[in-house]
């Protein structure tokens, strides 16, 4: 998946942020979609503090020891040239393209964190963690994380998949959906698999979470059985997706993917899912 990129170690302690090194990283991104990098032999790699020169750096994150700072928007380096957001999804090497990816999380958020929503006073970067902080009312505004659920209900060697309703072919989904207000993760489970299909599970097996940047989200991935015998799947008109069991020697590799969905599919694939 994404996030796994050891032996390399992400380290995203606001505590051990520090002053730029010229072999240190800049994530100079554009229009928060497209971020500088230079292709290599080995794949790409992000301009260093050294190379960008003179510009206003701000701190992200460390992967390896070396410190990932935001720089311009929109600069143009000779010999780089600008990456689309999705391209990170394939990528080598991955701790870069996971170092990207996390690195446009933090750029939206940071460009939304302009004026105090309750007062409109200026916000002012927190000094002592990762966070705004208004200095009128006192406001503290935390990057945004939205959890959400994956869901792989399973039946008699058979996997729940959705696909889109106009595109059948293209991609195939676990039941997914972000967690509302109130609720537990557990029960954003059943609510979503009753709302996308109409069918009832119980036996959860909590197995993996991953961040999903591309969407600002922290994904919980559920597997769970069908509850009773009635397959039939009951599709929500307003929902873009439809369900449909496929038995497990239908399934399509999905080795080395880079989303969760994809190995929860390939592990049932295997036989190796969480019973
Ligand atoms: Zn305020």
């Amino acid at each position: 998946m994404i996030q796994d990129i050891a032996p390399h170690v992400y380290d995203n302690a606001f505590a051990h942020r520090r002053e730029a090194r010229p072999d240190d990283a800049v994530l100079i991104t554009k229009d928060e979609k497209a971020v500088l990098i230079r292709e290599t032999e080995d794949g790409f790699r992000f301009p260093t503090v050294a190379e960008v020169g003179d510009m206003p750096l701000r701190f992200g994150f460390l992967i390896d020891g070396i410190a990932y700072f935001f720089g311009e928007e929109g600069v143009e380096m000779e010999g780089f040239s600008y990456a689309k957001q999705a391209e990170f999804r394939a990528k080598k090497p991955r701790y870069l393209a996971f170092a990207a990816v996390t690195g446009f999380q933090l750029v939206r958020w940071m460009h939304t964190q302009n004026f105090c929503g309750a007062c409109g006073t200026k916000l002012e970067p927190s000094t002592w963690e990762r966070a705004f902080v208004c200095p009128k009312c006192g406001r503290i505004n935390y990057p945004r994380l939205n959890p959400a659920v994956i869901v792989a209900v399973l039946h008699e060697d058979k996997i729940l998949v959705t696909t889109y309703s106009d595109r059948p072919s293209k991609g195939m989904a676990c039941i997914a959906g972000f967690a509302e207000i109130g609720e537990t993760i557990e029960e954003c489970v059943h609510r979503e698999v009753f709302e996308e299909t109409g069918l009832r599970v119980k036996n959860l097996r909590f197995y993996k979470s991953q961040p999903w940047s591309f969407t600002d989200t922290l994904l919980f991935g559920f597997y769970c059985e069908l509850d009773g015998d009635d397959e039939t799947v009951h599709v929500d008109p307003t929902e873009l997706k439809e369900g449909h069991w496929i038995r497990r020697e239908d399934m399509p590799d999905r080795s080395g993917e880079a989303s969760l969905t994809a190995e929860m599919q390939e592990m049932f694939r295997r036989g190796q899912e969480l019973r």
